[in-house]
């Protein structure tokens, strides 16, 4: 996850919340992706530090227990960073400029390194040997990139890789204030720092159905964005939420302040976890040492077993 400085619930539901649960069934690897950061923000890097240490307070606060998994900042482990390089070898210039990631901001974003991100994450991934990488459906492309470079080399040089696979993880739909979905940059989310006051003022300035406009009206709760957010955190959204909200029974206002309760009450007991962690500055950074170290140690020996294959390791004799 690129450390973007403040994780909203859209981060939380579709990522968070699943790395948690699989915590106890995988040897997991978390890593906070500040390269990747710094596609975007090279000219005033500054506040990265302060958002690496940001996001693994989130991470600790979500549930992810650094005894269970590795949590680590990506450019302590260099190995990314060679990978990478050689795989940068395996693929053309226009396979990378068809991908629709590149399309979308090359007019914003013409360095090598944005044109080249898709490689570092495939290396991000295979570095470690990973066998499935949980993601929602709409990032399949970044998965199939890994899985196809993983199998260039291995055709190239002999079985060395894991060819990863999607964990495909049920992620709900969230949208943002104004029905786009929810982003830090458009100024459209609900932070996880947000205060409850905050956080009920944000819920407030949501779109809903255009058509409902009073209470009274007939709405269609497939439309509204607050409808999405009350199938997470309303336990019986679909039988105390939709019903009345299509007979026009609830009125928008009184809806909203049900969402604001119900979420913030979710959100309590990681809001208090994360005061408290931010104040352990000292052991937070401890996580993330560790965590490298641990990443560090696995991904030595995935890039010795690379460099062998490609009869480029200069350490033996042979
Ligand atoms: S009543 Fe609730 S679900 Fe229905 S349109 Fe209004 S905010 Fe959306």
């Amino acid at each position: 996850m690129q450390p973007t400085g403040r994780l909203h619930v859209g981060n939380l539901e579709g990522a968070l919340r699943n790395w948690v649960a699989l915590q106890n069934d995988y040897h997991m690897y978390c890593c906070i992706v500040d390269w990747h950061s710094l596609t975007a923000e090279f000219g005033d890097p500054s506040e990265l530090k302060e958002n690496v240490f940001q996001m693994a307070v989130d991470f600790i606060a979500a549930g992810l227990d650094p005894a269970k998994c590795a949590i680590f900042v990506q450019s302590e482990v260099k190995e990314h960073a060679e990978l990478h390089l050689l795989f940068s070898m395996l693929i053309s210039v226009p396979t990378l400029t068809r991908l629709p990631t590149y399309r979308e901001r090359k007019d914003e974003l013409d360095s090598y390194g944005f044109l080249g991100y898709p490689v570092l994450q495939a290396a991000d991934i295979c570095i470690y040997n990973a066998h499935k990488v949980p993601v929602g459906k709409d990032q399949e492309k970044h998965i199939w990139l890994a899985n196809d470079l993983a199998k260039r080399f291995n055709n190239l040089y002999g079985p060395t890789l894991v060819e990863p696979e999607a964990l495909f993880t049920k992620v709900p739909l969230i949208l943002g204030s104004d029905r786009r979905k929810m982003s830090k940059s458009l100024n459209n989310d609900i932070a996880i720092t947000a205060t409850e006051a905050e956080t009920a003022k944000k819920i407030m300035s949501f779109f809903t159905d255009e058509k409902k406009i009073r209470k009274g009206d007939p709405g269609n709760p497939d439309m509204c964005p607050v409808f999405m957010l009350h199938k997470v955190y309303t336990p019986e959204a679909e039988e105390e939420i939709a019903p009345p909200c299509r007979t026009g029974e609830l009125g928008c206002v009184d809806c909203k302040k049900r969402l604001a309760t119900n979420l913030n009450a979710n959100l309590a007991a990681l809001r208090e976890k994360r005061a408290e962690l931010v104040k352990k500055r000292g052991y937070v950074w401890d996580v993330l040492r560790d965590g490298s170290e641990r990443a560090r140690e696995r991904a030595r020996g995935v890039m010795e077993a690379v460099r062998t294959a490609m009869k480029i390791s200069y350490r033996d004799n042979e």
